[in-house]
C-alpha cells in the first residue's frame, strides 16, 4: 500500500548504494578522479614521498611556504613542511582566525617493513636484510609480494642520500620468501600471528659472490660494492638511515565494472589526496581552511612528526602572529572555536568475515564517506567521541550538498578497535568527527575502497572546508 510504502521512506534509512541514479557526467567525474588519485598513490607509497608530491602539487596551485610571508591576510594559501615528514596546509579565512579553524586532519604514513640499523647480512651464500615492521600487520601477508625499496640515507656531513629501487620497471624487486607448503606441516599448526615471525620478516637480497674468493662473507660484500657505486653509503651509514620496503606494485581498478581501487597505503593516503584535492579548490573560505597529512599514525601518534607534537601548535601560533593575534590566549581560543574532520580510513564489510561486523553500524562499499562518531575498543576506551551536535552540523552540510555519507563503527562490539588521531585534536579543545573512507583490507599489503566513497569523500570535505 503507498502509505505504508511513504511512511517507512519516510522513517527507514534508504539503503541505496551511492552509484544508483548518478548521471553521466557524475560517473566521468567518479572515475576520472580515481585515476588521478591512483597515479598519485603510485608515487606516494612513504610518508616522505607523499609530502614531497603534495608540496610540488601545492606549489603548483599557487600556495606558498608560510616561511615565505610577513604576515597572512585573507584568501592567502599557505603550507608548513615539517622535516619532510608531515605538512600543514592552510587558505586563510575572512574571520579572524581566533573564531577557529576548519581542519580536514589526515596521516601520511601507512604500515610497511623497515629495515634495522644494521640490516645487511650474510646466510648460506645469500644477502639478507633485517627488518622491523612499523605499525599493526598480519606479518603472513608481508611475504612472497614484490617490495621495492624507498628512504634516506643521511651521511654525518648532512648530506642526504634518497634511496629509491624497485618502482621502475627496469628496477629488480626484493621480496620476503615464506616456506613452501610442502614443509610446512609445523608452521600451519601455529597461531596466525606466529606463522611469520617479527624476526623471519628477512628480505632476500641477493646471490652473487664478490668476484675475490680469499674473503668471507663475498655475497654481501657484493651488495654491499654495489649500494656503494649506486649511493656511496657504506654499511655504517644505515645507522643514520630511514629505508622502508613497500609493495612494488601499482593501484589498480577492481572488478570487472572497475568500480573499486586495489592499492597499498589507502590507509590513510586516500584521505591525504581527498583532503588535498579538496582545499586546492577553496578561495576565500569563511573561517581559515587546514589541510594536515601528519606522520606517525601508525605507532600512535607520538614523535616529532606525530600530531602529538607540538609542530602543529607552532603552525598555528605562527598563523596567528601573522594575522595579528598576539595575546598569549589566541591558540587556546582558535582551537576552542576550531571545527575538525579526522579523516581516516574505516574497516568496510567483508563479506568473507561477516562474524567480525555488525551488519547495523558498519561501513559499506558504495554507502558514501563514513562518519564515526567514535573510535576505541573495549566501552568506547581510548578515543574521543563527537558530540552528537557537531555530527548533526555535518549531516547538514552534507545533506544540502547531495554528499552520500553513511554513520558507522569499525567492527562488532569487544571484537577488537582501533583509534584515530580524533583524540588529539579533541584533548586541544577542538570539535571532531572522523570522517573518512571505508577499506576493505585495512593494513594489508592491498588494500580496497570504493570509486563513489572515494569521491563523495573528497565532495565532503570541500563542503566542510567552506562553512
Ligand atoms: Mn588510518
Ligand atoms: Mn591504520
Amino acid at each position: 500500500m503507498q502509505e505504508t510504502k511513504d511512511l517507512k521512506e519516510k522513517l527507514f534509512k534508504n539503503k541505496k548504494t551511492g552509484w544508483e541514479k548518478l548521471s553521466d557526467e557524475e560517473l566521468k567525474n567518479i572515475f576520472q578522479f580515481a585515476d588521478e588519485y591512483m597515479y598519485y598513490l603510485n608515487s606516494s607509497k612513504t610518508e616522505k614521498a607523499i609530502i614531497k608530491n603534495s608540496k610540488d602539487i601545492l606549489i603548483k596551485n599557487g600556495f606558498v611556504d608560510i616561511s615565505e610571508k610577513e604576515e597572512l591576510k585573507p584568501g592567502d594559501k599557505i603550507f608548513y613542511v615539517n622535516r619532510g615528514r608531515n605538512l600543514f596546509i592552510a587558505v586563510i579565512g575572512e574571520k579572524n582566525l581566533e573564531e577557529g579553524m576548519r581542519i580536514v586532519a589526515s596521516h601520511s604514513d601507512s604500515p610497511r617493513i623497515d629495515l634495522k640499523q644494521n640490516p645487511v647480512y650474510e646466510d648460506t651464500d645469500l644477502a639478507m636484510l633485517k627488518t622491523h615492521y612499523y605499525g599493526g600487520i598480519k606479518k603472513y601477508q608481508w611475504v612472497n609480494i614484490p617490495l621495492s625499496m624507498q628512504g634516506i640515507v643521511v651521511k654525518p656531513n648532512g648530506e642526504k642520500i634518497e634511496i629509491n629501487i624497485g618502482e621502475k620497471d627496469e628496477d629488480p624487486i626484493f621480496t620476503i620468501s615464506d616456506l613452501l607448503p610442502h614443509l610446512a606441516q609445523e608452521q600451519m599448526k601455529k597461531n596466525a600471528s606466529e606463522v611469520v615471525e617479527g624476526e623471519q620478516l628477512n628480505v632476500l637480497m641477493g646471490s652473487i659472490p664478490y668476484k675475490d674468493d680469499e674473503v668471507p662473507e663475498r655475497v654481501k660484500l657484493n651488495v654491499m660494492k654495489l649500494l656503494y657505486d649506486r649511493y656511496g653509503i657504506t654499511e655504517y651509514d644505515f645507522a643514520s638511515s630511514e629505508i622502508e620496503m613497500v609493495p612494488a606494485y601499482k593501484a589498480r581498478s577492481t572488478g570487472l565494472d572497475y568500480s573499486m581501487i586495489a592499492g597499498y597505503g589507502q590507509d590513510d593516503k586516500v584521505c591525504c589526496y581527498t583532503g588535498l584535492r579538496a582545499i586546492l579548490d577553496i578561495e576565500n573560505p569563511k573561517h581559515t581552511a587546514v589541510c594536515i597529512l601528519t606522520d606517525r599514525e601508525e605507532v600512535g601518534f607520538d614523535g616529532i612528526s606525530g600530531m602529538q607534537s607540538q609542530i602543529f601548535d607552532t603552525f598555528v601560533l605562527e598563523m596567528l602572529e601573522k594575522t595579528g593575534n598576539v595575546k598569549p590566549s589566541s591558540l587556546n581560543k582558535t582551537y576552542s572555536n576550531t571545527k575538525a574532520l579526522s579523516a581516516d580510513v574505516d574497516a568496510a564489510y567483508n563479506p568473507n568475515f561477516a562474524y567480525a561486523f555488525e551488519k547495523n553500524n558498519t561501513g559499506y562499499f558504495g554507502k558514501g564517506i563514513s562518519l564515526v562518531k567514535y573510535t576505541g575498543a573495549r566501552g568506547k576506551s581510548g578515543a574521543s567521541e563527537a558530540p552528537a551536535e557537531f555530527v548533526a552540523e555535518i549531516r547538514k552540510i552534507f545533506d544540502d550538498e547531495n554528499i552520500k555519507y553513511q554513520a558507522c563503527e569499525l567492527g562488532r562490539v569487544d571484537k577488537g578497535g582501533g583509534g584515530t588521531i580524533a583524540l588529539t585534536l579533541a584533548n586541544r579543545g577542538m570539535e571532531v568527527l572522523d570522517a573518512g573512507v571505508p577499506v576493505m583490507g585495512m593494513h594489508s599489503p592491498y588494500e580496497i575502497t570504493s570509486k563513489v566513497d572515494v569521491y563523495n569523500a573528497y565532495k565532503g570535505y570541500r563542503a566542510f572546508f567552506k562553512i
